[in-house]
């Protein structure tokens, strides 16, 4: 899937769920925590693949053994700093992600090796992502605004989790 699908899958739900649940539409922050959440495991993973530090741009953060540590972190700070509303947007996005990419083969039962990745080994795959291509979304800019969203979004959780700190100690 293309990071505009994924953000959709994740998008659509969250925002019927808070309609029926809420009367209201998803806040801005609930949508941009969805919309990263969505898109986190492509930010990371098709840039490191691209430098040929993992096999293909589908393992790492498309990982269950680095995704769910992952989940529950932000889970757990959600739920201390009062926001697992937020924790779990993310959460809800991130989790859509691995199945959106793998859609086609889980409905057939089969669970791909990818998503045990380094747990299991994995086939040959060719680029980081079906996506990526003259004709497609450029691999080079996408770094690039992986690595300014990643980096825009540790220094508003390294404030955060500062204020936090600052909130608890007083
Ligand atoms: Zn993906």
């Amino acid at each position: 899937m293309s990071p505009l699908e994924h953000a959709l899958v994740a998008l659509i739900p969250v925002t019927i769920y808070i309609l029926l649940r809420h009367r209201r539409l998803p806040s801005k922050t609930m949508l941009s925590v969805v919309c990263f959440g969505s898109v986190f495991p492509d930010l990371v993973d098709k840039p490191v693949s691209y430098a040929n530090l993992t096999p293909w741009g589908r393992v790492f953060m498309h990982s269950l053994p680095f995704a769910i540590p992952i989940v529950l972190v932000v889970l757990g700070y959600a739920l201390i700093t009062n926001r697992l509303h937020l924790g779990t947007g993310f959460s809800v996005g991130y989790l859509l992600h691995l199945p959106g990419d793998w859609h086609t083969r889980l409905l057939n039962g089969e669970i791909p090796p990818d998503l045990l990745w380094p747990l299991t080994s994995i086939p040959a795959h060719p680029g980081p992502a079906h996506w990526w291509g003259p004709h497609n979304i450029n691999i080079i800019w996408w770094s690039a605004f992986s690595i300014i969203t990643l980096s825009i979004v540790a220094i508003r959780m390294g404030m955060d989790i500062s204020t936090q700190m600052k909130r608890s100690s007083s």
